[in-house]
């Protein structure tokens, strides 16, 4: 499988529609997918493991998608693997007023991945280009009104590109991946939350309220996606009707991404090599002192 034809750089001209959200690339089963989504699961917790040990490059995975596209399934198996110490997931709800007092990046930035780690964003700044956008949610916004021009959204993509180019000169690798769901999929994965009384708690009325805009959404995707995929900081169009396939997808875009990075465990200098080993001679010294005596 070859991530390349799922990502978007910006460079060519893109249309969501020419991306089939019923793809299986070469699978045509879950059961042929296990053993490749375990491996890269392996592979994923040792990259993770010498990026820590590293502590320079950061990787930022942003998640994007409509409701019931599996979002919240496909980061529990991303991270399934790693190390608790060096990931973190951010959920971003609908802004707090302590966040509606600032500007819209400022809570993105307080939660950025550290040197070493991975952070992982459920939703991100983008909604501030998709619900924002979608309902004209920025009439409401306290801001001063020479900001409230319809350039309003042009200046976002261009402020975000700045932003993603920003992290990436400065050791923060971003990767945005979304998840691409048809409607018809959505209707069934609603109506099983519905009848399934251990997924009631995940619908909610809106979800049904939020449909209705199912063309303004994905013209709104359609948008950002065209307006920030840059070589730096590409999107990916994950096709997730099948949910074994989107989960699949992302672990090789993740496995590669760090590959591309390639961290390496430090290598210790030499006065540290030397101190090691006379530690080492210092607690087998130990051991023969405690045998002496027995
Ligand atoms: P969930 O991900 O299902 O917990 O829902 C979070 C909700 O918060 C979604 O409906 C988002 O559209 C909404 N949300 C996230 N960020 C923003 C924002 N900046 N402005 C308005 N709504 C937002
Ligand atoms: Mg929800």
């Amino acid at each position: 499988m070859d991530i390349k034809n799922y990502c978007f750089k910006g460079k060519e001209e893109f249309s969501l529609q020419n991306y089939d959200t019923k793809d299986t690339a070469e699978f045509t089963s879950k059961k042929e997918t296990i053993e490749l989504l375990a491996a890269n699961q392996a592979r994923m917790a040792q990259l993770q493991d010498r990026l820590y040990a590293e502590n320079k490059e950061a990787l930022l995975i942003i998640f994007q998608a409509m409701d019931a596209a599996g979002k919240d399934g496909a980061i529990k198996h991303v991270i399934s693997g790693m190390n608790p110490q060096g990931v973190i997931v951010h959920n971003f709800k609908q802004p707090t007023s302590e966040e509606l007092d600032h500007d819209y990046l400022w809570r993105a930035w307080r939660v950025l991945p550290g040197r070493g780690d991975i952070g992982i964003f459920n939703r991100s700044y983008y909604e501030d280009v998709l619900v924002v956008k979608v309902h004209s949610l920025y009439k409401n916004l306290p801001l001063p009104d020479r900001c409230k021009t319809g350039e309003l959204f042009q200046q976002r993509y261009m402020q975000i590109n700045h932003f993603e180019k920003y992290l990436y000169q400065n050791g923060i690798r971003v990767v945005k991946i979304f998840l691409h769901l048809s409607k018809d999929e959505q209707k069934k994965r609603f109506l099983e939350r519905i009848d399934d009384e251990e997924k009631n708690w995940k619908f909610s009325q809106s979800d049904i309220e939020e449909r209705m805009y199912w063309d303004t959404y994905q013209e709104a995707y359609e948008d950002a996606i065209k307006a920030t995929a840059t070589k730096k900081a590409p999107w990916y169009i994950v096709p997730a009707d099948k949910k074994w396939f989107a989960r699949l997808l992302i672990s090789q875009i993740i496995v590669d991404t760090l590959e591309e990075i390639n961290p390496q465990y430090p290598e210790l200098p030499d006065n540290k090599k030397a101190l090691l080993s006379q530690c080492r001679e210092q607690l087998l010294a130990e051991t023969k002192e405690e045998e002496e005596k027995d």
